[in-house]
């Protein structure tokens, strides 16, 4: 895969500071997703506004009520995806495509599902600036899936659920995990969820956090 080297990128010690001291410091040991976290220009999925704040430890907006997630909450998801190069990851909720990006950095194939047409756009255009050609992108309620790819190694879902939407369990292969912020809108538990090759759902909860909803047939209605 192509990957963009700019060596006048001003914000490379930036991204050098946030792996070390919120990534690595906190347990993130996954040497590759702290790789994808050094290489990827994260500045360039935030709005102009928020750049210099890119690389701080928090969520920041990206427009239509939504966040980009703390640079942290990437990496533990990331990690708990446990990602092999080989693998075809469903993300539901493109949000900014940072995400995005590092999943695509680390396995064969992404597919990602956005809800609002502009961030998808949006994502999309980033994404291709840098030169990634194994993403596929749908604009449409990702609760639903992605039949005609499916069945995924991995999914990730990026916005808070009241309970694993069962079209992605069904896409989910059987030795697959699934990692998704389940709770209520004021509050989560990151989830990572296996599926034994018998088919049967292991779940182990990993720590709290707080996602904005996930919509759509089984998101949070209203
Ligand atoms: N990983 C993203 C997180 C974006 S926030 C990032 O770091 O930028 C979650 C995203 O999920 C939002 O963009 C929201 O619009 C989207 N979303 C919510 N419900 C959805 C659904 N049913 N299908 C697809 N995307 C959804």
């Amino acid at each position: 895969m192509k990957i963009w080297q700019d060596s006048e990128d001003p914000y490379k010690a930036k991204r050098e500071w946030m792996v070390e001291t919120q990534i690595r410091a906190r347990g993130i040991q996954h040497p590759r997703v702290l790789e994808a976290m050094r290489v990827i220009p994260r500045h360039r999925f935030v709005p102009p506004e928020f750049q210099d704040e890119a690389y701080e430890d928090y969520p920041l907006p990206i427009g239509h009520g939504q966040t980009i997630s703390q640079p942290y909450m990437v990496a533990a998801m990331t990690e708990a995806l446990e990602p092999e190069a080989h693998h075809r990851v469903l993300e539901i909720g493109t949000g900014s495509g940072y995400q995005t990006a590092v999943l695509a950095y680390l396995v064969r194939e992404v597919y990602t599902i956005e809800y609002v047409p502009e961030l998808a756009e949006r994502a999309q255009r980033v994404l291709a600036d840098l030169g990634f050609t194994n993403i596929h992108f749908r604009v449409g309620d990702g609760t639903l899936g992605w039949p005609e790819a499916a069945p995924f190694d991995r999914i990730l879902v990026a916005a808070a659920a009241p309970e694993v939407p069962p079209p992605l369990w069904e896409q989910l292969k059987p030795g697959g995990i699934l990692v998704i912020p389940l709770g209520d809108l004021w509050g989560q538990e990151l989830y990572k969820i296996r599926k034994t090759p018998e088919g049967e759902r292991v779940d182990e909860v990993l720590f709290p956090c707080a996602f904005v909803p996930l919509r759509g047939a089984y998101g949070f209605r209203g």
